[in-house]
């Protein structure tokens, strides 16, 4: 049996019921097999591979916290420190009913090469709660995010992890995380990215994610005698990653029109109203539907079906697993060329097989959305500075960050011959820099 698949069944046999790490694993294991074989020896004697697919660490606790009844709850809260080779850990905080060690340790890995990839010196992490925040008061988010940092902030530190945002978690979670660590520790120092503008965060973090997915895609375009300018869009998601992505866009020139939650989504043929949305997700945090009572041109649809929409370019923002086969195939006969993944990993494998099979340009997650946790290490070399950078500052690193992870990619992809293929040009190339820190630090 060949390294990969023995490491792949030992993946399978020693964490039961982790779907979504499983998969994760296979998805990374499988494109780098030109890779592992050509250094199959050296890598066996170092179990590197056995090494790289179990976190270093993961930490479990108990959430206790007393909502506006006076009932005491209690949550489940983690932190995966996945791998520390190439710098302390580094990933967001997930708060969402769906979280769990699983999902988490999927988006770890997932982080590990991401992070890589960004040619910056971070490591891969993931932490995050089953909490959710859907209807619940400000009072009551404020005392759970206390309680998660009251277990959470032994082992966290600017040099050591460093957490940040992720679905369910924005500025005000970030806030309320940071106070209590800094009352707990005493010690104010960059310990969390995505803070706000007053207190150490980074202009530019907020529109991040978004802006350098489209930038990844500008470039992946320019390179495929393409451009963005004109182009009909479809954006899943409506939360940070979507709405600044389809900022982006529209600056460029393309035309978006349709947003999603997890209810159902909005279509609007003249193109999204960003303002609108703002308002509606940033402000009042409410539900995408209520976008068509400002706009009665537009229409709502309850439930899934946002792929069977007409475009040339998809940018999947949501959530993993968000987009099927059968979804892959309406983008394909309805006209899409292009597709890349603001979410991690929100397509199926068997979606992305279908793209790259038909000729679809496909770029995923781990180099798509790496704009944000990017910049987040951006965030962190101000805090270590004590300076803060302009927006157009942070925003011209970004993109120069964003063409460098295309090149990468497209590098790595062409060196093993199969040139287009940015899944194994992604993956090859932050393998081979975590590999790399890894053998020269031993075991
Ligand atoms: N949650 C984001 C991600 O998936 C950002 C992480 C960070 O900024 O550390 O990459």
């Amino acid at each position: 049996m060949s390294y990969v698949d023995e490491v792949y069944e030992r993946v399978v046999k020693q964490n039961p019921g982790e779907a979504e790490f499983h998969q994760a694993v296979k998805e990374v294991l499988d494109s780098l097999r030109l890779v592992i074989d050509a250094n199959e020896e050296k890598y066996r004697k170092m179990a590197l591979l056995e090494r790289l697919v179990e976190p270093e660490r993961v930490i479990s606790f108990r959430i206790p916290w007393v909502d506006d009844n006076g009932q005491v709850q209690v949550n489940k809260g983690y932190r995966v420190q996945f791998n520390s080779a190439i710098g302390p850990y580094k990933g967001g905080l997930r708060l969402h009913p769906s979280v769990n060690q699983g999902i988490l340790k999927f988006l770890g890995f997932e982080q590990v090469f991401k992070n890589s990839l960004t040619g910056l010196p971070i490591g891969g992490g993931k932490g995050g709660s089953n909490f959710d925040p859907k209807g619940k008061s400000d009072r009551e988010v404020m005392a759970f995010c206390q309680s998660f940092m009251t277990e959470l902030y032994k082992y966290i530190g600017a040099d050591q992890d460093v957490p940040a945002g992720d679905i369910g978690v924005g500025a005000r979670e970030i806030g309320y995380m940071y106070g209590q660590y800094k009352r707990l520790t005493g010690l104010y120092e960059g310990v969390l990215t995505g803070k706000g503008l007053t207190y150490g965060g980074s202009l530019a973090r907020t529109q991040a994610t978004g802006y350098g997915l489209v930038y990844i895609v500008d470039e992946m375009l320019k390179h495929n005698g393409n451009e963005l300018a004109g182009k009909t869009v479809v954006v899943s998601g409506s939360g940070n990653v979507a709405i600044y992505a389809t900022e982006k866009a529209q600056q460029l020139g393309a035309r978006v029109v349709a947003l999603s939650d997890s209810n159902g989504y909005i279509y609007d043929k003249d193109g999204i109203k960003l303002d609108i949305v703002k308002d509606i997700k940033e402000v009042r945090r409410g539900r995408i539907k209520e976008y068509v009572d400002a706009v009665p041109t537009a229409v709502y649809t309850e439930g899934k079906g946002i792929w069977s929409i007409p475009c040339d370019i998809a940018l999947p923002c949501a959530t993993q697993n968000e987009l099927n086969l059968d979804d892959a195939k309406a983008l394909k006969a309805n006209g899409c060329f292009a597709v890349a993944e603001g979410a991690n990993m929100p397509s199926t494998r068997e979606a992305t097989d279908f793209f790259q099979e038909n000729g679809m340009m496909f770029m995923p997650g781990k180099a798509a959305n790496a704009g944000g946790v990017a910049t987040s290490a951006l965030e962190m070399s101000q805090n270590s500075l004590r300076l803060s950078w302009s927006f157009e500052e942070v925003d011209e690193k970004l993109h120069g960050i964003m063409v460098g992870i295309y090149a990468k990619a497209a590098d790595a992809a062409e060196r093993y011959g199969v040139k287009g293929n940015y899944v194994a040009g992604a993956n090859i190339a932050g393998f081979e820099k975590v590999v790399e820190a890894m053998m020269a630090q031993g075991v």
